[in-house]
């Protein structure tokens, strides 16, 4: 996976954003599907008509989310946004998980939240209003997915 030195303030950030963005949408990661997954969620979102369907699998004894595929279609951010949350979130506690989320959804709101990695590419988003939805389909089906499991 490529690296970035995001302590260089000198880039054109809002380039590095939309390479990396395009980067995740070209070749999402952990793209597909479980075999008998704990649980299977859709997600869409009518305004732009991006799809998501996730599948999960839990590992009880440790209370992690041990597995995570998505599949779908919609825009790039999106697509890409569903693409880190995988990489973000897989093999991570359950209570991590749900952390983060409330992390991006604040981070879209502008409350001003640090996030680290290419999910820092997703801040732009927040300047364009219409897009918001489109980066946040990802986490608010994982949510739900989560939700109806507990
Ligand atoms: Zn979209």
């Amino acid at each position: 996976m490529m690296t970035i030195d995001y302590t260089n303030r000198s880039c054109p950030l809002g380039q590095l954003y939309q390479d990396i963005i395009l980067e995740h949408s070209k070749d999402p990661r952990n793209f597909g599907s479980l075999e008998k997954p704990d649980r299977h969620q859709e997600g869409f979102n009518p305004l732009c008509g991006d799809r998501v369907i996730l599948d999960l699998k839990f590992d009880s004894a440790q209370n992690t989310l041990c597995q995570i595929r998505f599949k779908g279609e919609g825009c790039s951010i999106c697509m890409a946004s569903a693409s880190m949350m995988t990489e973000e979130v897989c093999n991570q506690e359950l209570s991590c998980v749900l952390k983060k989320i409330e992390q991006i959804r604040n981070l879209m709101q502008g409350k001003g939240e640090v996030i680290e990695g290419d999910l820092e590419a997703l801040s732009g988003v927040k300047n364009f209003p219409v897009r918001i939805k489109c980066a946040l389909l990802p986490w608010t089906t994982l949510k739900q997915a989560l939700e109806e499991t507990s």
